[in-house]
């Protein structure tokens, strides 16, 4: 379907830059965003009745995009005196690379951007408590708190924020809080998962790509805010050039030109493929699709679990299981123990027809990460994979028992 509505995309190929450039993409762009916002049980707030919507390619141009209309809006409402300088931004240690990318582009530097640590007995989530510290005594130094980046699903561990308690922190600051749902946003769409977004109600805007996870071609970012006013007063432009209908500026601007929502000009047809996977699925369908997911990801884990050569590494909320051999022996190091790790990685995606996982590093520890997001893994594709990880792994332990006794 994905697929489909990029080739029908290509070939029509409007640039709906303004709602007069092309209404027809503008309004199938809204109805849609609206769609899967609702599909995702994302609060009136932030749909187009009640905030505004669009699709943009990448979360990192999303996250940039509403980081730089809180950073406007805030500088406007702090007043005269007040500079880029005394903003501060925050996040987790694990937190997506993505943040600090946009903080930078958006002139905030490093000194600005504070990090939380968020550790494993916090199962790699951030620590309100901490977080709530951090604002008071920047605040208390004359710094002013703008802005949070909280995560639903993490890029190491698909670790969830606390929605609901992280904004109870920065709200009384008057901090933008947004939400970086990149993968795991779509996980929404199943009632179960719901709860990970408790207080949602409450957050400035959400981003998630379908591309990830919902059968979406790239690119794909959805994003939903409260207040598209501060995106436009941040990136709007007039122009003479651009084709406006002028009907929608004496109509004060009810009607959306996407052009004023993000970083550049031209922009392309993307809502015709989302259209074309959630009117080809339905809701039902894609629900369906990320249940197998889950359901073969937990048969993967406790897979690990059996096997006493190995730990899970952080708890499987989606489907994504981090994993990594334990230390063979009391002496064996963190340094050593990585380095088998890497080895079983190395070799396990050295094989020719097998899986293929990737990596992250935790709290010093490197670990394996087994995620099922394909619609063609089957699960005899999970059980062979384990396989190939437990043949592997036999032969590494082997080889360095061999080498510790030589
Ligand atoms: C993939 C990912 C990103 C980056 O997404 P792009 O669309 O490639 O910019 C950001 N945050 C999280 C949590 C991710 O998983």
């Amino acid at each position: 379907m994905g697929a489909l509505g990029e080739a029908l995309t290509a070939g029509i190929n409007v640039v709906p830059f303004t709602w007069a450039a092309s209404p027809a993409a503008t309004e199938r762009e809204i109805v849609v965003v609206d769609w899967l916002g609702k599909a995702l049980h994302l609060p009136k707030s932030l749909l187009f009745e009640g905030g505004g919507v669009t699709l943009l390619g990448t979360s990192s141009e999303a996250i940039l995009c509403v980081l730089v209309a809180a950073r406007d809006r805030k500088l406007a409402e702090v007043g005269e005196g007040r500079r880029v300088g005394h903003l501060v931004v925050y996040c987790s240690d694990q937190t997506h690379f993505a943040f600090r990318k946009a903080a930078h582009v958006a002139g905030i530097g490093n000194e600005n951007s504070c990090a939380i640590p968020a550790g494993s007995q916090d199962m790699y989530a951030l620590p309100p408590a901490m977080l709530e510290a951090t604002m008071k005594a920047d605040a208390e130094a004359g710094m002013t708190p703008l802005f949070l980046c909280a995560s639903i699903g993490t890029a190491a561990t698909t670790a969830v924020d606390s929605i609901h308690e992280l904004c109870a922190v920065a709200s009384p600051h008057g901090v933008w809080v947004h939400v970086d749902a990149a993968y795991a946003g779509s996980a929404l769409i199943c009632p179960v998962f719901r709860h990970l977004v408790n207080g949602v109600e409450d957050v400035d805007s959400l981003s998630m790509n379908p591309h990830k996870w919902l059968l979406s071609n790239n690119d794909c970012c959805a994003l939903w805010l409260k207040q598209p006013s501060a995106l436009v007063a941040a990136l709007g432009t007039d122009d003479d050039v651009i084709l406006k209908d002028t009907a929608a500026t004496a109509d004060d601007g009810m009607l959306v030109d996407y052009k004023d929502w993000q970083i550049s000009l031209t922009r392309r047809f993307r809502a015709l493929k989302v259209w074309l996977v959630l009117r080809g699925y339905g809701t039902d369908g894609l629900r369906d699709v990320v249940r197998a997911h889950v359901r073969m990801a937990a048969a993967f884990q406790d897979m690990v679990g059996a096997d006493a050569r190995f730990e899970v590494v952080a708890p499987r909320v989606f489907s994504l299981v981090c994993f990594r051999l334990r230390r063979p022996t009391m002496t064996t190091t963190l340094p050593e123990d990585n380095e088998l790790n890497r080895r079983l990685l190395a070799e396990v995606n050295a094989t020719g027809e097998g899986p293929y996982m990737s990596c992250a590093v935790v709290g010093g520890a490197y670990v394996l990460r087994f995620a099922v997001g394909s619609t063609l893994t089957e699960e005899r594709h999970v059980r062979d994979a384990w396989k190939v990880v437990q043949e592997h792994a036999t032969l590494i332990l082997a080889s360095s028992m061999q080498n510790m006794h030589a």
